[in-house]
């Protein structure tokens, strides 16, 4: 499958489209439809039920997008987050220096070659005014990674929840940077979202836990429906490796445009705490009440994109096979993952009422549709194209026997179940 294909589908049936279209849209930035938002607030409750509910060692928070500019001073954001970026002399054409296509043509020179300028350093962080008056107001930088605010943040949460290390602190948000060149539809945009998560722990247990994380991780990714094919580990080498980290893997993806980061576990040493304890004057180490140890905690972080989690879990999904002679489509999406777990279909109009009844019933549990009209094969077939999971088809035998029945999209096979059965039949499947 090709990503064109994928971004139709997308498009053509409500998960992304381009941000501000109407105007022409705006490169790298992206809006989420209707089947979208459900897809994705399913992959961050999925990503938050396995960090942070399932475990007793590790909290949530949702921190501002703004900061005291002096985070980003102190992250090293401002003195070193950037990208290198030429220019093409003849078409214009902005590109990253690293990332310049060869098959890229210059629309502008005779020969199609691009007359490229020599590096610049392009900053990536986007700037905002805040305060009243423009002459008087500060310059502030909409946030590049999430993590932030988790390091300045960690003695409060330490205290307030009632935390000692080894715990973590787990946050879902938006990020923003200023790519040179977005591209591959949602994978690299301007605007995406993060599903970040540090763990702080004992200079000794880092390693340790740095390797149940990358289990932990792994794991994740296979339940909510990744293609085990599809993924593998990179370790960075020297020459990508931060000078502070200890070690760093990234959980790389085969996207329809190849090999990509999907993931990042790193192993980021005391690099964090230690750079805003001594920017801000404000110690952020450790003293353990039992040893008296002072130490400042080690840094363990998972970090992943929720657009690049969804684009996966898209390619994985996307099949197509000929059934009766026909071309069918299907997303095979987990059901917990699915923006439908379920659709609810009357065999005709004439039995909207009773129907309408039952979706209304699984709608106050479950993400439900309800959908009239067209021949039941194409209802069947527009369910299979979005993903959802069951079929709930209500026809006149109901009506006696009290009984619909539900069609399960992979096998298409079709069971009659009792209808006060249906509430418990999905529980079950969404749970597993
Ligand atoms: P890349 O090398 O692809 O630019 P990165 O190494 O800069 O990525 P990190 O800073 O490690 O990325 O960010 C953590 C995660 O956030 C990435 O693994 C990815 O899933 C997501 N992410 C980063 N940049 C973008 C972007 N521009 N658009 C969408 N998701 C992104």
């Amino acid at each position: 499958m090709d990503l064109d294909t994928l971004v139709s589908l997308c498009l053509n049936r409500g998960f992304i489209y381009p941000s501000s279209e109407i105007y022409g849209g705006i490169a790298g930035f992206w809006d989420y439809g209707p089947l979208g938002v459900e897809m994705r607030n399913n992959v961050k409750a999925a990503w938050w039920q396995t960090m942070v509910r399932e475990r007793d060692d590790v909290v949530g928070l949702d921190s501002s997008i703004i900061a005291n500019p002096e985070t980003w001073v102190a992250s090293g954001h401002v003195a070193n987050f950037h990208d290198p970026m030429v220019d093409c002399r003849a078409c214009k054409k902005r590109f990253r220096a690293d990332q310049v296509d060869p098959a890229d043509r210059c629309s502008a020179s005779d020969n199609g070659e691009h007359d490229l300028t020599e590096p610049r350093q392009f900053n990536l962080m986007l700037r905002t005014q805040v305060g009243p008056a423009e002459e008087s107001s500060a310059q502030v930088y909409l946030r590049a990674e999430t993590c932030q605010s988790i390091f300045l943040d960690f003695k409060r949460v330490m205290t307030s929840a009632r935390q000692k290390p080894p715990f973590g602190i787990a946050q879902i948000g938006k990020a923003f940077r200023n790519e040179i060149t977005p591209r591959f539809f949602v994978f690299r945009s301007r605007e995406f979202e993060q599903m970040e998560m540090e763990y702080f722990v004992h200079p000794d247990a880092g390693m340790d836990r740095f390797e149940a994380w990358r289990e932990t991780r792994w794991r994740w990714l296979l339940d909510v429906g990744l293609d085990e094919a599809r993924l593998r580990w990179h370790e960075h080498g020297a020459d990508e490796l931060a000078h502070y980290a200890r070690a760093a893997y990234d959980v790389e993806f085969e996207f329809p445009f190849g090999w990509h980061e999907l993931e990042g576990v790193h192993h980021r040493g005391d690099h964090d705490l230690r750079s805003h304890t001594e920017h801000s004057g404000k110690d952020l180490s450790y003293t353990d009440q039992e040893t008296k140890e002072r130490y400042t905690p080690h840094v363990v972080e998972t970090s992943i994109g929720v657009d690049r989690c969804m684009l996966a879990l898209l390619t994985s999904a996307y099949d197509t096979e000929e059934v009766k002679g026909e071309k069918r489509t299907v997303l095979r999406l987990s059901p917990r993952i699915a923006p439908y777990l379920a659709a609810v279909l009357p065999l005709s109009k004439k039995l909207s009422e009773p129907t309408g009844k039952l979706a209304a019933a699984l709608r106050r549990r479950f993400s439900v549709d309800y959908d009239v009209s067209g021949a039941i094969g194409r209802r069947y077939r527009r369910q299979d194209e979005i993903g959802t999971p069951f079929c709930v088809t209500y026809d006149f035998d109901s009506e006696d026997d009290g009984k619909v029945t539900v069609r399960e999209r992979d096998s298409m096979e079709q069971e009659r179940i009792a209808i006060d059965a249906v509430e418990g039949y999905l529980s079950e499947r969404v749970l597993a």
